[in-house]
């Protein structure tokens, strides 16, 4: 088995370097996914804000991150 588990709970497996597979990837708001893919000073918050609500069980529907 290779690949690295996706944190979405889909039992999937994601790519290297990016948190979720593309299935949770797409579930995500799309203000949510517009956020995430910027890259900038606060993209290491953007991340750990959705870590948090992944791991507090939040639907990935419903996940929302500082724009
Ligand atoms: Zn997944």
């Amino acid at each position: 088995m290779t690949g690295t588990p996706c944190k979405g709970g889909c039992r999937g497996t994601r790519q290297p370097h990016r948190y979720l597979c593309l299935t949770c990837w797409h579930a995500l708001p799309a203000a949510a996914r517009r956020a995430l893919a910027r890259s900038d000073a606060h993209a290491v918050a953007r991340l750990r804000e959705l870590h948090r609500q992944l791991e507090a069980g939040i639907p990935l529907t419903e996940i929302e991150v500082t724009p």
